[in-house]
Formats: structure tokens, sequence, C-alpha cells
């Protein structure tokens, strides 16, 4: 059944994530498939590239992030299905539960499958497409290598593409916020009643130096009111002296 395991590895009353539902599947022609890249700051700082499929979310845990070098392969860790819904989730999942920690929209976009046939090219472990997301764009490839010894699932490696789009710079280091709410990890913990200093190890250290040296680059905490993107329903911790 879909999102079975992704159920099974969440408390919903206690998580701010989407239960969330299988969405009807659509032929790829009928309409753009959603791609989303979540930043998340939990055991370990890893990037979730997430490619829509069959009213799923197919699931990759990228530990150093994508890289727009060709020449770099990026480990991509299978992980489970997740809910479509959950592409507008930014905040905080708390400590103890599954994936505590602090999840940010980094990217999102559409994707468009090279080969139309993407079930044979899941099968297959070789899945090329084309991005079109606020930061990536252009050709990129996902393969699946051989299992290693003691490993239970392939790793696959995240690779770009030889085009236009590519280059040398790191855009992880230059493009940290998220394409939804502007925020840095620590921002978005501050808001969301989250850990700062966890989240704060996923931003890039000469930034968060720098707004240290000028606390007026700290974005104001955001005010309640209309939400744009999925939050804790918990109350956002007092800070020091308010
Ligand atoms: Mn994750």
């Amino acid at each position: 059944m879909p999102l079975e395991q992704y159920r099974r590895k969440r408390r919903f009353g206690v998580t701010p994530e989407p239960r969330g539902k299988p969405a009807p599947r659509k032929s790829s022609r009928a309409r753009k498939l959603a791609f989303v890249i979540q930043k998340h700051r939990a055991t370990a700082l890893h990037y979730d590239f997430r490619l829509e499929w069959k009213g799923v979310m197919l699931s990759w845990a990228v530990p150093r992030g994508p890289s727009l070098d060709p020449a770099d392969k990026r480990m991509a860790m299978p992980t489970e299905d997740h809910p479509i819904e959950y592409n507008k989730f930014e905040g905080v999942i708390p400590e103890g539960e599954y994936g505590g920690g602090t999840v940010m929209i980094w990217d999102r976009g559409t994707w468009t499958p090279v080969d139309p046939d993407v079930d044979a090219a899941l099968a297959k472990g070789e899945v090329k497409f084309r991005l079109d997301g606020e930061k990536l764009r252009g050709e990129w490839v996902l393969v699946r290598m051989g299992k290693r010894r003691g490993e239970t699932r392939n790793p696959w490696l995240l690779i770009k593409h030889r085009d236009e789009t590519a280059s040398k710079r790191n855009i992880a280091d230059e493009e940290p916020r998220s394409v939804v709410s502007d925020r840095l990890l620590v921002e978005i913990a501050r808001d969301e009643g989250g850990n700062m200093e966890k989240a704060a190890d996923g931003d890039p250290p000469a930034l968060l130096r720098k707004m240290l040296a000028n606390p007026r680059l700290v974005k104001p905490p955001k005010k309640s009111g209309k939400k744009a993107v999925w939050h804790s329903n918990r109350e956002p911790r007092r800070r020091a002296g308010s």
C-alpha cells in the first residue's frame, strides 16, 4: 500500500508533518511532475531529493546535497515514498520523533523524464531527467549502484550532466536559503520552536559569522497570519528578555 512505510515511521499527533494520501495517478503527459529538495538537519545534515511519480514523491537522501559540477557524484540513499503534500512542509519535526530536526524547502519546481518510460528507467537503475527549479536546472541523472557489504539498500548517485547549466560554483553554500520563506535553517528553528544551535550547524558558517557581526542581517521573526508554508502548531519559543 502506498505511503505505508511513511506512516509507520511517524506519530501524526506529535509531528507537524502531513499524514498525506496518495494522489490519483496522472500520466506524465497530462501535467508537469513536481520535484522538491528539502534541506533537513536531522541526526545529520542531508538534502531530501524527491520526484513526483504515480501519486507519491520518490525520495532519496543526499548527504552532501546536489552539485552543479558533473565531476561530482553525490551519494543518494533511497528513502520511503512521501506524500505529495509533503512538498509544502517546512518547519520543525520534534526531537525524538523520526527525522527530528529542522526542515527547509531548499528548491522546488518541475521535472521531466528524458525517457518517458520512468518505470523501466527506475527498474534499470538509471533515470535521466531535466529539472526546472528555482536553483537547479538542466539535465541530471540518478544511477543505482551495487549494494555494499552489510547494506540493505542499494545506494544511488546523483550526477549533473554536462550542459549549459553545469558549473563549478558551490550552490549549496551560495544559495543556502529557503525558496519559500527566504529563511536559513536557524531562522526556521527560531520561528517554529526548534533547536537553533543544531539547525545553525547546517547553515554556512561564513554567513552566520557575518550575521553575528551585523545582527541587522537576521530576519525578523515570522509573524503569524496567512501561512505560506506548513507550520508546526506549537508556539514559537519565547526569546530571552521578551
Ligand atoms: Mn530527511
